[in-house]
């Protein structure tokens, strides 16, 4: 572990006093009451709070269906196996990226096929996308990366023309637009997450928003054991008021009651904490984007980022300095950066497969040059001046 605060540059006092990370939740009365409720209720798991918490975020992402998930990497496990991915299967998808988003994969037993990013956006680009299609090809995972949603029409396009289904992973954006249009309703599944340094939180949790009936009664099936009450999906017919039928190898992946109160106090305040993180990144924006040490992200005019983080390219050709130092430099300087994300494939599990470095050089290129700077809706005006003191501090130090 990093001593925290001790190695500031020239000596001095750091910009500040105690360490500010790079995302936390945000967590009020309403919450903690509306858990605590729940624990005096008869539910504590799959009672009404569920379906109460899979309505609310339906209604927001104007999909037709959600299912609530124990977490994320869940969620994107059961949308694998409701688009039917299984061993033979390629399916398509971003190297910069949380693991998770080609992991649901390998679950099925489909193999990971990486497309790069596009230089300006960071996010998988469609052209690349296109030259991976092979006939094994199955599902194309696009991933919005940061809260900027990925080019989704012509990833939509790509895969009506090639039979394809699309998962997308938008564990970054809820809260976000695509032309208009909210993210959750676009893809033919779509995963958000829940964890605490997500947008809003439930501890652990998830969910896949579908307009597809199939897909629905799929994910349902596969989040509590493969089990069904519903004659229509069952073999033989009742043979008493206890039957039920265990049609497919599923999984226990239920949400609690007690995350899903949380998470349905918690969407009330989604609209607050976009609007506050998007506050928050046009100040970041406004100040480096004149620094000639820096690149801010590139966002698209047609599409509404939620800004899940701030990643800012650094300069190192004009920096005496690795980007070790300076994020070495920031952490001294009690400013909780991060790097988002190392290349998948760099991990030593897909190495092992035969996925080698420089499948994916504009990824590569950008991980060796960001660093992602705090950004969530509790940080004060007065932390926001502090990472930007710090950032600026640590860059002159170095230019
Ligand atoms: C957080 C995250 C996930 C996984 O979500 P969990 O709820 O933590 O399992 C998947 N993909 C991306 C891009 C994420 O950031």
């Amino acid at each position: 572990m990093l001593k925290q605060g001790t190695l500031a540059i020239h000596g001095g006092k750091p910009v500040r006093d105690s360490y500010l990370s790079y995302g936390r939740q945000w967590i009020d009365e309403e919450d903690i009451h509306a858990v605590v409720e729940t624990l005096r209720s008869p539910f504590l798991t799959q009672g009404p709070k569920i379906k109460e918490f899979e309505d609310q975020i339906a209604k927001s992402t104007g999909a037709k269906y959600a299912v609530a998930f124990s977490n994320g990497t869940a969620a994107l496990h059961a949308a694998c196996y409701a688009a039917g991915i299984r061993q033979g299967d390629e399916v398509i998808t971003s190297p910069m990226t949380f693991s998770a988003s080609a992991n649901c994969v390998r679950y099925c037993g489909g193999t990971v096929v990486f497309a790069d990013i596009h230089p300006d956006t960071y996010n998988i680009d469609p052209a690349k996308v296109r030259s991976l299609i092979t006939e094994r090809t199955k599902a194309i995972i696009p991933v919005d990366y940061t809260g900027q949603p990925a080019d989704l029409d012509e990833i939509m396009a790509m895969a009506k023309e090639h039979h394809l289904v699309v998962i997308e992973d938008a564990a970054h954006s809820l809260g976000a637009s695509y032309k208009g249009k909210p993210v959750g309703s676009i893809a033919d599944m779509t995963m958000f997450s829940f964890h605490p340094v997500k947008h809003v939180t439930t501890g652990e949790g998830g969910v896949i928003t579908t307009n597809s009936d199939e897909y629905y009664q799929r994910l349902l099936l596969f989040r509590s054991h493969g089990i069904t009450r519903d004659q229509a999906l069952m073999q033989h017919s009742l043979e008493g008021p206890w039957y039920y039928e265990m049609v497919d190898l599923g999984y226990n992946y239920r949400m609690t009651d007690m995350q899903a109160a949380l998470g349905i106090t918690q969407l009330q305040k989604l609209d607050k904490f976009v609007a506050r993180r998007r506050e928050i990144a046009e100040r970041y924006n406004s100040q480096f984007n004149r620094h000639p040490l820096t690149t801010i992200p590139y966002q698209a005019d047609d599409r509404n980022s939620s800004w899940h983080l701030y990643v800012i390219q650094l300069e190192l050709e004009k920096l005496n300095a690795t980007r070790k130092e300076i994020f070495d430099a920031l952490v001294a300087e009690n400013i909780g950066v991060n790097v988002h994300y190392i290349p998948v494939h760099f991990h030593p599990y897909y190495q092992a497969q035969g996925y080698r470095k420089g499948l994916a050089p504009e990824a590569e290129r950008l991980y060796d040059r960001i660093l992602t700077l705090p950004l969530f809706p509790a940080m004060s005006d007065d932390d926001v001046n502090d990472v930007v003191e710090a950032v600026e501090k640590v860059l002159a130090a170095y230019s």
